[in-house]
């Protein structure tokens, strides 16, 4: 059917090696690019509130770059079926092509619109895009999903190597008459009252532009230390390229090639590895987030929650200075450091004995780079729940993980200054204590496996 091409955007905010657009430009027809703000289409998590900043300024930016080039970017909210088959409808369009996701309610979601769309007589396509290897055709040899890294990376770096990226076109042919978009001011998506982005505008310029600069400077000044640094959390010595994988303002594509071709990065290439693993876990587990992968886990006798507990650590109030000093960079800036993430997620869990869950929401809600599979991934595997996780008796000593990553101080300085004071705070439990009560709590688990 002729008519007007629709792009459908989602995670994908970015006009470089985007396969859906690609398409939408060899056909020949005027584009549309569209977002859609789903909050109603069920299964489908909301987003949190630093995502919906960050989701803000990357969509002005997409629309201001489709603008330039003589495109359009239309901008609804509701269902995403019904959204998209309006749009369609309304732009007499003749093709819709997105982009794959790869959660379990957003494929059956994508799914039906597919079966919907084509009985309407539109072409519909759908391509690979965020992830370098498809989750369905990394296979172990007995032809099952992959429960362990290593043999999953090293089954990864077997197949043909993933495609070069796709050049960024320089003219985009829009519509006669575009048809009626929300304005993005109306979904309010920024907060308001009270305005804590402050910390977010200082640290980040989320769009395209700024992210391809980020990946330059990094594979430039960061890469040669990155082996080495990469664990310090006042090293500054990592790509920050997170948020840009999460809303696909770089694609894996873009910033394996260039890494390659930059001559180094085994080690930073196995940890854009590490989320292909974390996708390739939710796709096959699309419950991740909510349910133990280790069904013996569910044996834990979480004891019942402590408010005040939770309180202080999401406030970094718990008197462990490099907890402390993770979670205010978080709240400030949207992003905490790896290595700072895993030893917050393990106090949480193994020192104050909260579920895992409470603490995956808090960071669902707080990181620009909050992403459906690495962020409940990565809580199970700190949890000891998870796929590959590490074993649940290793339980971090906060303070000999400052002791080793933090020599010198500077995070501390700079997050939880308080701590290198005469009076510093006390922790709010003693680290000795709960980690025998934790070791104690784990013995229902190894009852139960
Ligand atoms: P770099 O070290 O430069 O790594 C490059 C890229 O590799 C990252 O941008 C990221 O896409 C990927 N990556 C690195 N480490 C991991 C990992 N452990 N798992 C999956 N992918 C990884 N990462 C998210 O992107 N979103 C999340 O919601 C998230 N939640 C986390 C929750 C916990 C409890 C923990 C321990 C880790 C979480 N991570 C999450 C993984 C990791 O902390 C971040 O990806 C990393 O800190 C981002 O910084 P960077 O881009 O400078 O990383």
């Amino acid at each position: 059917m002729p008519g007007p091409s629709v792009v459908w955007f989602r995670d994908d905010l970015r006009l470089a090696d985007n396969p859906a657009l690609r398409a939408a430009l060899d056909r020949d027809e005027p584009v549309i690019g569209l977002y859609v703000l789903d909050e109603e289409s069920s299964g489908i998590r909301p987003l949190g509130e630093a995502a919906r900043w960050w989701l803000h300024h990357s969509l002005t930016s997409l629309g201001e770059r489709l603008r330039e080039r003589g495109g359009a970017l239309v901008l609804r909210r509701g269902p995403a079926d019904r959204v998209v088959r309006e749009t369609v409808s309304d732009a007499a369009a003749g093709a819709v092509f997105w982009n794959r996701r790869y959660g379990g309610p957003e494929r059956e979601a994508d799914a039906g619109l597919k079966s919907a769309l084509r009985a309407d007589s539109v072409e519909v396509s759908s391509f690979a895009a965020s992830l370098l290897f498809e989750p369905w055709t990394v296979r172990t040899g007995a032809g099952t999903p992959f429960s362990v890294f290593t043999p999953f990376w090293r089954a990864c770096l077997a197949l043909p190597a993933p495609r070069a990226p796709l050049a960024e076109p320089r003219e985009i042919a829009g519509p006669g008459r575009t048809p009626a978009s929300d304005s993005l001011g109306d979904w309010a998506l920024l907060p308001t009252r009270p305005d804590w982005a402050g910390g977010l505008r200082e640290t980040w310029e989320p769009g395209e532009p700024a992210a391809r600069r980020r990946l330059q400077e990094f594979l430039r000044d960061d890469l040669a230390q990155y082996d080495r640094a990469r664990d310090e959390p006042g090293a500054g010595a990592t790509s920050l390229l997170s948020p840009r994988l999460r809303w696909g303002e770089l694609s894996p594509h873009t910033v394996w090639h260039e890494t390659v071709e930059a001559g180094a990065g085994g080690r930073f290439l196995s940890e854009l590895g590490w989320r292909e693993f974390a996708w390739h876990v939710l796709f096959h587990h699309p419950d991740l987030a909510r349910r133990n992968l280790r069904p013996e886990f569910d044996a834990f006798p979480w004891p019942r929650l402590q408010p005040t507990h939770l309180d202080a650590w999401q406030r970094g109030r718990t008197g462990v200075a490099l907890v402390d000093a993770g979670m205010k960079q978080l709240w400030h800036t949207g992003y905490m450091h790896n290595r700072v993430r895993m030893v917050a997620a393990s106090f949480l869990v193994k020192n104050l004995l909260i579920d895992w869950r409470r603490g995956e929401e808090w960071f669902w809600d707080t990181l620009v780079d909050a992403d459906a599979a690495n962020n409940p991934f990565n809580w199970q595997w700190v949890a000891g729940s998870g796929a590959d996780a590490a074993p649940y008796f290793r339980i971090f000593n906060p303070q000999l993980q400052a002791r080793k990553f933090d020599p010198d101080g500077h995070y501390v300085r700079e997050w939880a200054p308080e701590h290198l004071g005469e009076d510093s705070p006390e922790p709010i439990v003693d680290l000795g204590e709960t980690r025998k009560a934790a070791l104690d709590a784990y013995e229902h688990v190894k009852r139960a496996a």
